[in-house]
């Protein structure tokens, strides 16, 4: 047996209002003459918060368009464009929900690696750390924030950059940042976090050290999802911090059924993470019943229209691209049935199951 020897973020500040102490982080990171970028959410375009950004001379704010989630070619455009104006860089900061987080630590890698971002989608293909990259999240949820991925929508595949030199240097978790998100996307980007743990808890690879944090994210979600009560800062709170426990259990751990469905949604139709994997988790009841019982009272409470029929009139052809990319993820369905998952999920049960949705 191989145990995983399993890559952390360096260094982690927690707390409301923590965003202001970014100047004093970053200062021992800057090299003379190579500039700070900011690779900031679109979302925040015109807002308070890009006033805060602490700015020192060459530095520069990119605004990530995050319409649809990160690609490839929007990483290699971004670390072209940074390699031809500035050279090379001090580090990049980025700002945002899971798509520019993702975005700014590829970005990082491909400040140093030669060649396409999508000569690198799989495990451990990078060659060479990338430069100085913090993580400040948004939006509470993926585990983005400590995760060993970046996950990118390249020419043949949805797979991330998995390796050693992904995970960020720095991540600042200032739950302020998360005040007013939308009530749907914070759903559909806390159910992740929720769907992380009821993965990884019901998985074969469970074992002690996902359990713990899995189960603290659980209840966490448990908690802001199900509890009394407006939602107001404490939820804020403790959502940001299960997103962070969910992202360690399933790091030591892996992800199952939704996520590996959800994938192949993502790739024929562009169906976003968080909302991918409500849609199908929804349908699961197979798999995960207790999970997707307690899913659908969150669904309720908090008044949510799941989308339903997204499948309809897909092709035949569609349907085997969607099955191909899930049935891909050879590690989640491993985690989901165990070693003899193959028998059990035939390109039959799949194609069922996505007629479903
Ligand atoms: P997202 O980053 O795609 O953002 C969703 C929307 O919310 C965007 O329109 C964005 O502009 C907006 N937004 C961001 N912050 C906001 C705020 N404070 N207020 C209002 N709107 C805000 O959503 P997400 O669910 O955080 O991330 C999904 C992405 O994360 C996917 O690309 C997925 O593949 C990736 N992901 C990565 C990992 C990993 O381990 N690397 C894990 C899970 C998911
Ligand atoms: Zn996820």
């Amino acid at each position: 047996m191989k145990f995983r020897n399993f890559k952390m973020v360096s260094y982690v500040v927690y707390g409301r209002g923590s965003f202001n102490q970014l100047d004093e982080i970053l200062t021992p990171h800057r090299n003379e003459n190579s500039p700070m970028i900011f690779l900031v959410d679109h979302f925040f375009e015109n807002k308070p918060l890009v006033n805060r950004i602490p700015l020192r001379s060459a530095d520069k704010i990119i605004f990530a368009d995050v319409s649809f989630e990160p690609k490839t070619k929007q990483v290699d455009g971004l670390s072209n464009q940074l390699k031809q104006e500035f050279g090379t860089i001090s580090g990049i900061i980025g700002i945002g929900g899971g798509s520019v987080m993702d975005l700014a630590k590829a970005v990082s890698l491909m400040m140093n690696n030669p060649g396409s971002s999508a000569d690198y989608q799989g495990w451990d293909l990078v060659k060479y750390p990338g430069v100085y990259k913090a993580g400040i999240p948004t939006l509470s949820g993926t585990g983005a924030e400590v995760s060993r991925t970046t996950v990118l929508t390249g020419p043949t595949r949805k797979l991330g950059m998995n390796s050693d030199f992904t995970p960020f240097d720095q991540i600042v978790l200032d739950p302020e940042l998360t005040t007013n998100v939308p009530v749907n996307q914070r759903f559909y980007t806390g159910m992740d976090c929720y769907i992380h743990c009821i993965e990884s808890l019901t998985g074969t690879f469970l074992n002690e050290f996902s359990k713990s944090y899995g189960e603290k994210a659980l209840n966490l979600c448990q908690e802001v999802f199900l509890g009394e009560g407006e939602w107001g800062s404490e939820q804020d709170d403790k959502l940001m911090m299960a997103s962070y426990a969910g992202g360690m259990s399933i790091a030591y751990s892996q992800v199952g059924i939704a996520h590996a469905v959800s994938y192949g949604l993502g790739y024929l139709l562009g169906t976003r993470h968080g909302i991918g994997n409500c849609i199908v988790f929804d349908k699961l009841e197979e798999y995960y019943p207790d999970g997707v019982r307690e899913f659908k009272q969150m669904v309720k409470k908090n008044k949510i229209e799941i989308p339903q029929h997204i499948t309809s009139g897909l092709t035949d052809e569609q349907f085997d691209t969607m099955i191909d990319v899930s049935l891909g993820m050879r590690p989640l369905w491993e985690n989901a049935l165990g070693s003899d998952w193959e028998k059990i999920m035939t390109r039959g049960k799949l194609r069922a199951l996505y007629e479903q949705l």
